[in-house]
């Protein structure tokens, strides 16, 4: 079979892995200009992998497999140097948080870092390329993407392919949105996005819990009836802000060797509206691009909680120095963007959390805004025979691993048939 994939990342890495032995021709599509490129594959950032049952996702992978392709990440770094952690396997730890209606949700971490991330693309990249049946186009930016009968064409070139392998991650939407012009029942779910903030607090406060788990990672029914979610924590991290075509959010990262003062995790909202709601995309950018016109352009904003809490403009700050550098945010007032039921439920997390981490709704810890992370609309995958579609462009993960497993599992369905 002659097989394109379009985009080199997570998704990808798992297809190719599974199928590079197998004597079929790929030829793998990537928009970047190289491999080193700043903008290539989810895998640039933080470079946390974990192992769960619970997150990650909404397909089943095996935790085996998980497990396998975690030590496929580390066997491509330099030294297999990594830090990890497993959340909530302490009893007493679950106790403490089921007792105050949090859902707990247990992981294995496993902490690349940042900084080893671009190597491990790298040393990944080489090893397939030193196959003879894989090829890399870089600079390869696919807009369209149609089948013909057997075959499918990429962009208007006139070469064929027996199946074309759709790994375009989140960052891909627009290729994807023109496909589903084009076959709009492969559309399963459209309706979800999660709104929140970026909450940096001093190491102290959750070392005991930082060197216990690394992340820990629990759910809340909050009292508006949205279910409210930790994600990403960063012990002794740094706070970044992350560009889109036309608004700027903010994302938190760790990094193996440099560390800071404070930790930092997302605390996100669920919105799942319904019908005739379908654009959750265009939902989430408003409220960003709202936040974005408060703070300034390329800036999110910056509040104390207390302010947050209580709808108060933040003037200064007082303990915590911001490890978000001072050009990127602006000190204001996140109420004046996010709509007061996303606030509400924010709040009442924290007070809840606080009941379990004493210190966790200081009043002069720190809230950024806006973080969004997008869902990408769910896709069918059994609609069309020669044109598939795996990792977070799916819909179906959201994750380092899930996508990686998810591309690892569509190449071991070709080799079946
Ligand atoms: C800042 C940040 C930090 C993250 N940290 C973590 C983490 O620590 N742990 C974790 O598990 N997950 C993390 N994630 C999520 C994770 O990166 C993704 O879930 C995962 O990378 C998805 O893999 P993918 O292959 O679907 O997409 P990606 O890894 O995003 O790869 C998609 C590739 O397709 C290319 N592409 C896009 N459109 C086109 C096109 N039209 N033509 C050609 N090429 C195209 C892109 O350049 C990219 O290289 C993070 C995400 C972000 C944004």
């Amino acid at each position: 079979m002659k097989i394109a994939v379009i985009g080199f990342g997570a998704a990808a890495i798992g297809f190719i892995e599974r199928i590079k032995n197998e004597g079929h021709e790929i030829v793998v599509f990537e928009r970047s200009k190289d491999i080193y490129s700043s903008s290539i594959s989810g895998i640039r950032a933080d470079g946390k992998l974990f192992v769960s049952s619970e997150m990650g996702g909404d397909i089943h992978i095996d935790l085996a497999l998980q497990k396998k392709l975690v030590d496929f990440y580390i066997d491509n770094t330099e030294d297999h140097q990594v830090e990890t952690g497993q959340s909530f396997t302490n009893s007493s730890y679950f106790k403490k948080f089921y007792e105050k209606g949090f859902m707990p949700i247990s992981a294995d971490f496993y902490h690349l870092g940042t900084d080893q991330l671009k190597m491990v693309l790298y040393n990944i990249y080489e090893n397939f390329k030193a196959f003879k049946n894989i090829s890399f186009r870089f600079e390869q930016n696919v807009l369209s993407v149609k089948t013909v009968g057997k075959e499918v064409f990429i962009g208007d070139s006139d070469e064929a392919f027996d199946r074309v392998v759709i790994a375009v991650g989140r960052s891909g939407h627009k290729l994807v949105g023109s496909i589903i012009k084009d076959y709009p029942d492969l559309i399963l779910d459209n309706t979800k996005v999660d709104l929140g903030i970026r909450y940096e607090v001093p190491n102290h406060i959750v070392d005991e819990l930082n060197k216990e788990m690394y992340e820990f990672k629990v759910k809340y029914k909050s009292k508006t009836g949205y279910m409210v979610r930790t994600f990403c924590n960063n012990p002794s991290g740094f706070v970044v802000t992350e560009t889109y075509d036309d608004f700027v959010t903010v994302n938190g990262h760790a990094k193996m060797k440099e560390k800071s003062q404070n930790t930092n995790f997302a605390i996100l909202v669920t919105i799942q509206l319904t019908e005739p709601f379908n654009n959750p995309i265009g939902y989430g950018s408003h409220i960003a691009k709202l936040s974005n016109l408060l703070a300034g352009k390329g800036k999110v904003i910056l509040q104390t909680y207390d302010h947050f809490k209580n709808s108060k403009r933040t003037k200064n700050l007082y303990r915590i120095q911001p490890t978000l550098h001072e050009c990127k945010y602006i000190l204001g007032d996140i109420n004046l963007a996010f709509p007061r039921r996303i606030i509400e439920s924010i709040v009442d997390f924290i007070e809840t959390l606080d009941q379990v981490i004493p210190g966790i709704a200081y009043p002069d810890n720190l809230v950024y805004a806006p973080e969004i992370k997008f869902y990408s609309n769910l896709l069918d995958n059994t609609k069309l025979e020669n044109l598939k579609f795996i990792g977070d462009c799916s819909g179906h993960t959201r994750s380092i691993i899930y996508a990686t497993a998810h591309g690892y599992l569509m190449a071991e369905s070709f080799l079946e048939k």
